[in-house]
């Protein structure tokens, strides 16, 4: 198969992480007789640098007209200062709204080897932690009408949240369509014990069901899933919901894998091309050092070749391959264990070394 894959390196760690995940996609072409064309794209600080705007109207349509994008991150202190229009994270919010991508979907997989990294206990982690979150991303309260006013003589301030039944029904096609690809478990999240908002979701969901019977669906209230995620999140194979719970909810659940530098994810509309890129930051701190975790980066590009490529063979050999490395013991610095015991069987390597030994590790399927 042939596909154009749209490249934004970005800033700080960017342009070390991106490398090494295209590295793993030339590979993986390699041994499954695919083409990956890769079109570079400027956004972010590097942007605003050589075009003095995050994200130029040309490199918006290199992403449309893509089939997907795979992004590293934006951002550095050098721009900090700089006036709203002209910060690099003004790049990424036009590049979503250009794309149109209303779903985010982050995984929360505990890989075995990493389990002491989790800050929940062993007999938790034990059982096994592996769902994704699919989060509205355009709509809610996020994107209501926010104001204060003097009401009763007293400051008063309103945020507005909307949801119609076409903007829940779109993202409710996601969550099914995710839960087909995996174990076809779908929880539901809202709260209807008190909001019209959750009232009209759980019903659009419960409608949409029966387009799916091959997953089943179950509701959850959102305070107890904030709870059932630190306490048996092994029941949840996907979990969708509106835009603010989705944010808190899968800020929770990166939290319980313990490590940020292996979290990919993934925005998507109602085309298949999709925006892939690793859910933490440019990290300026160890840039340009060879010390970053290009592993959440690598599985980004897995991401995409299972979710906008149809390639789930592909993408079963990319995780493969990660956790091969992670059984020989090799870790970057975040992921290197601290205590002794635990380390002397590790063996710390650079970005460029992870994605070196991954690349080796791949075996088609
Ligand atoms: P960050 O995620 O960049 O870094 C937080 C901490 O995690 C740092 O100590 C960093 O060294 C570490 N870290 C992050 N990714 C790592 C990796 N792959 N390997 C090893 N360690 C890693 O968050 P921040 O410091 O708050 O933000 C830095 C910049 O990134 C800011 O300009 C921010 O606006 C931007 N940012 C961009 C995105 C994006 O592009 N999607 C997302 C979040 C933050």
């Amino acid at each position: 198969m042939n596909k154009n894959i749209a490249v934004i390196r970005g800033d700080g760690i960017g342009p070390e992480i991106v490398a090494q995940a295209l590295l793993v996609l030339n590979r993986v072409a390699e041994l499954y007789g695919h083409s990956f064309h890769y079109t570079d794209v400027d956004m972010g600080g590097c942007a605003i640098d050589k075009w003095g705007n995050p994200l130029p109207e040309e490199m918006l349509q290199k992403c449309i007209s893509s089939d997907s994008v795979l992004l590293g991150a934006v951002g550095g202190n050098k721009w900090n200062n700089f006036p709203s229009h002209m910060r690099p994270e003004k790049g990424l919010l036009r590049l979503r709204a250009g794309m149109g991508v209303y779903s985010n979907n982050r995984p929360a997989k505990i890989w075995p080897q990493l389990a002491s990294a989790s800050p929940l206990k062993a007999s938790i982690v034990e059982k096994g932690i592996d769902f994704i979150i699919v989060r509205e991303l355009i709509g809610g309260i996020y994107f209501g009408e926010h104001k204060t006013e003097e009401i009763d003589g007293q400051p008063t301030a309103i945020d507005i949240l909307t949801y119609n039944e076409a903007e829940i029904e779109r993202i409710g096609r996601i969550g099914f369509e995710t839960a087909q690809k995996r174990n076809k478990q779908l929880c539901s999240v809202e709260k209807s014990n008190v909001l019209d908002s959750s009232r009209l979701w759980k019903s659009v969901m419960h409608r949409l069901a029966t387009e799916y019977p091959d997953v089943t669906l179950t509701d959850m209230l959102v305070d107890n899933c904030a709870m059932q995620i630190v306490k048996n999140p092994s029941q949840f194979d996907v979990i969708v919901t509106e835009n603010m719970f989705g944010d808190i909810l899968s800020d929770e659940a990166s939290m319980i894998t313990g490590s940020i530098g292996m979290i990919p994810s993934s925005s998507l509309g109602s085309s298949s091309c999709g925006l892939y890129e690793p859910i933490h930051g440019s990290a300026p701190d160890i840039a340009g050092k060879d010390i970053a975790n290009p592993i959440g980066t690598i599985l980004s590009a897995a991401m995409m070749l299972r979710f906008s490529f149809d390639m789930p063979q592909e993408a079963d050999c990319i995780e493969n391959a990660v956790s091969k490395l992670l059984d020989a013991g090799y870790r970057t610095a975040d992921i290197m264990p601290s205590d002794p015991s635990e380390s002397q069987n590790c063996k710390q390597i650079g970005c460029s070394e992870c994605g070196k030994f991954i690349c080796d590790y791949l075996k088609k399927l």
